[in-house]
Formats: structure tokens, sequence, C-alpha cells
């Protein structure tokens, strides 16, 4: 099997997830800005430095992914200290979040608690409301201000290293390839393991394009810059997809008809090959919690969240929040997971058939250890065969192959390289 060799490969090859770790690193000089394909990437000028590329490299989690332990925890779902069911107590927190709110709820429980100085997470970006970005905040009000699912990119680690840089203690939410990249960072920056508080995240099904976004809002006739507001759902659970132009008019849509018809369309390649779609490096899992129904929507109700306790940080955390009356929360057998979630445990069996797909397609394969994937793969035996042989059909159609965004040259500041570059994006 081949390794990507440069970051070029990385996003050529369809490996790169959108976190937006190269741009915290090489800052202008790499710049993450919407490729063809409508996901964000990092724009790499042909003179990138090879110090910064080597940096973005050891930490880039598109090319490796490092588990929690390869013996120790459940096959499928990982190490845990406890599986939860809950919500965020708040009643209007609860009622406009994804789920049941928790994942707002603890990360603004850490800051109103002076254990930590930010969140850095992600919201609808104010500006283009069709699309996402990252966000530090610093108050309550301004965490609750990025409720919600997004689901397009959102590139959330554009903005670490500036809060490493001013030496502020951190909550992280992300997706689970997200805390993966800030995992790998911390075994070259020592200042991660000292600053972050916490690590927030949720069972992932996959970041679907920009392009799906566009699609919803086309539905209506309408193009990004008619639009003030795009929810994809809270607001009940899981609630209506939501759709406000700046000229008054409201369009809604299920929240069923935008995962069926949209969302599930355009995901990325990468998170074909997710090895960990349920956050195992997180302290903090908040999932939906919607039984028996293959972890899709049953009706419309209150939020829920199936919570999973990672760590014994996490553990501290949701003891601290249920003590102080943030969450309410009450222990559930671990293997409601597995009804609630079946698609992430059926995943997790794929990955080992499919890196062997992808490596006799002659791809380069990403790194994943720790992750316990040949076991997994041992209880997806039946299906293996099919997987590699898909894995290959996906090669020959071309569907990992991405382009890295256009880079414009801009007048150099003086003497400052970082002034170089800046991302075009396609309109
Ligand atoms: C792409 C995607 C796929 C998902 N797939 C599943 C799934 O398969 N199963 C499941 O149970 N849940 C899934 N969810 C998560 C689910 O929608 C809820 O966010 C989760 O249950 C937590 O609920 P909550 O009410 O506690 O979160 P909230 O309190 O509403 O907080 C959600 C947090 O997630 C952050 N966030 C939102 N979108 C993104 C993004 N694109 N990238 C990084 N951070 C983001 C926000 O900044 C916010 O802090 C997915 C979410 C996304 C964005
Ligand atoms: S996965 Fe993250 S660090 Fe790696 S190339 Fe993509 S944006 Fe950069």
């Amino acid at each position: 099997m081949t390794s990507p060799r440069s970051l070029a490969d990385v996003v050529q090859y369809g490996l790169c997830l959108g976190c937006g770790l190269c741009e915290s690193i090489g800052g202008r000089d790499l710049p993450m800005a919407l490729n063809e394909q409508g996901f964000l990437r990092p724009s790499i000028p042909d003179d990138l430095d090879p110090a910064i590329e080597a940096a973005v490299l050891k930490a880039c989690p598109g090319l490796i992914q490092r588990g929690p332990g390869a013996r120790h925890g459940d096959v499928l779902w990982g190490p845990h200290e406890g599986t939860f069911l809950g919500h965020a107590r708040d009643e209007s927190l609860r009622h406009v979040a994804s789920s049941g709110g928790v994942a707002t709820a603890a990360a603004s429980f850490l800051l109103e608690e002076g254990l930590a100085d930010v969140v850095l997470h992600v919201s609808a970006d104010e500006e283009k409301p069709v699309r996402s970005r990252a966000r530090i905040s610093r108050t309550r009000e301004e965490v609750v201000g990025g409720v919600g699912a997004r689901y397009g990119p959102a590139a959330p680690l554009q903005l670490l290293h500036s809060i490493l840089n001013r030496g502020e203690r951190i909550v992280v939410v992300a997706k689970p390839c997200d805390i993966a990249a800030v995992r790998n960072l911390a075994r070259t920056d020592d200042r991660v393991d000292r600053l972050l508080i916490a690590t927030i995240t949720f069972l992932c099904a996959g970041l679907p394009s920009h392009g799906v976004s566009r699609n919803i809002i086309g539905k209506y006739s309408l193009a990004e810059s008619d639009v003030q507001l795009l929810r994809y759902r809270g607001h009940g659970c899981p609630g209506p997809t939501r759709i406000e132009t700046r000229h008054g008019t409201v369009f809604e849509q299920t929240y069923q008809e935008t995962w069926s018809n949209e969302l599930n369309q355009g995901i990325q390649f990468r998170c074909k090959i997710c090895p960990d779609s349920t956050g195992e490096q997180a302290d903090l899992v908040c999932s939906d919690a919607w039984d028996g129904a293959e972890g899709y929507p049953i009706g419309d109700g209150s939020g829920m969240n199936a919570i999973i306790v990672r760590t014994p940080k996490g553990r501290m955390l949701l003891d601290g929040m249920i003590a102080a009356g943030v969450v309410a929360a009450e222990p559930m057998p671990a293997s409601k997971l597995m009804t609630m979630q079946p698609h992430h445990a059926r995943r997790k069996t794929q990955i080992i058939p499919r890196l062997v797909g992808l490596a006799l397609a002659g791809q380069p394969v990403p790194s994943y250890r720790n992750l316990r994937l040949f076991r997994a793969a041992v209880l997806g035996a039946a299906y293996a065969l099919s997987n590699v042989r898909g894995m290959m059909k996906r090669v020959r159609r071309g569907n990992n192959r991405e382009h890295i965004p256009a880079a414009r040259i801009v007048q150099p500041a003086s003497g400052n390289r970082r002034g170089r570059h800046q991302a075009r994006e396609p309109v």
C-alpha cells in the first residue's frame, strides 16, 4: 500500500476531510477554499514552504488517524466510561438544538464555570448564510448562536492556532475527524495538551458538499444571495429544514425529505473510508437517540441525546453538568447504540475491505492505527468482498478524485510570504 506523499496528494486522492488545520498551521500560505466538488480544501501554492508542508502532513487527519487503543473498548463502538440518554435542562436550548442540546450545554457550562476561555466550533456564516464557518465563542450566547447541525463544509480548525498563540484554554466542538486532527497536533505541539480543556463531538454519518445546500435552496428557485437563513433541522427534533429569504418568504420541508433527497447524495469520498465516525478520540459524544428506526427520525418530538462518555474527563464533565442541573441524563445500556445508530457499527466493519479496494486500484491509502479495524472487519466478513469490489468501482469512476482550489496570486506584502495567496472560490 502506498501513502500520499504531499499535501496535493491528500487533496487530489480524496483523502482531505476539510478540517482546516492546514490554514491554521500555514496561515495565508494555505487558505481553505471551496473546490469544484463543493468541499473546503487547502489552496496549495506551487512554492509552498516545505517546512510548512511537513508540519501539516504530521498532523493531517486525512493522512493519519490514531485511535485511543487497539485492545480496550467495544470493537465497534470504542472505549467508553458509560452511555447515557439525556438532554439540556434549558428547554429553549433543547428546542433549538439539533438533538437534545447537550453539546451546546456542555461547551457553555465549561465557559460559565470559568474552566475554559473559548469554544471553537461552527455556525452559519452571517454574510453567506447558506455556508458555514469556524467560530470562536467566549460567552454562552455566542455558543448558543452556533447551535444545530450544519450539513456542509465548515473547516472548524482554521482558527485553532490563533487560540493556541494567545494561550487561551479551549473547548473544541467538532466532527470526529476534526477531533482526530487536534489529537494529531498534540503529538507535535505541547500547547494542545496544556490548553485543551475538552473535546465534544457527535456521531457523524458524513459531510455533504456545499452543492447539496445549493440544491436545497435551488428547489425553491433561490440563489445564495436570496437567503438569510438556512437551518437544516432543530426547533423540534429533528424539526424542519427551513429557509428564510431576504424578502421575507419562508420555505420549509421535513428533515426526512432533506436527508433522503439531498443530504445523503453529496457526501465527501473521505467519509466512505472513515475509520472513526463515533468520535473515539473525544471526551464526550452527543448523538441522536432515535430508537428502532435504523437511526432515522421517528416523527417530531422533544430532543434527546444518546451520550457516550469516552474519558474520565468526559465523565467529570457530565457529572458536573448533572449536579449543576444543566443536563438531565440517565444511564443507558451501550447495546442501545446498536438499535439507535446501526449504520455506524456497519461502517466500522467495512473500512479494511474498502482500504484494500483502494490499494488494489493503485490509490494511496491513509494510515489508521489503534481503531480495531481488523477485528471489526472480521465481523463484516460476509460483505467484505463486495466492499473491495465496490471501492474499486468507485475509483474507476473517479469518485475519489478532487481538485485543489485555485489560488490567485495577490500583491505580496513586502517581505511577508503570508501576503501572497488568496483563495478563489467557485461561484
Ligand atoms: C455532517 C453531520 C453528520 C451527522 N451525522 C449524525 C449521525 O449519523 N448520527 C447522529 O446521531 N448525529 C449526527 N449528527 C449530529 C447531530 O445532528 C447532532 O449535532 C448531535 O446529535 C448533537 O446534538 P446536540 O443537540 O447535542 O447538538 P447542538 O447542541 O445542536 O450542537 C451541535 C454542535 O455541532 C457543531 N457543528 C454543527 N455542524 C458542524 C459541522 N459541519 N462541523 C463541525 N461541527 C459542527 C456546532 O457548532 C454545535 O456546536 C451529524 C451532524 C453533522 C454536522
Ligand atoms: S484533512 Fe485537514 S489538515 Fe489534512 S489536508 Fe485536509 S484540511 Fe488540511
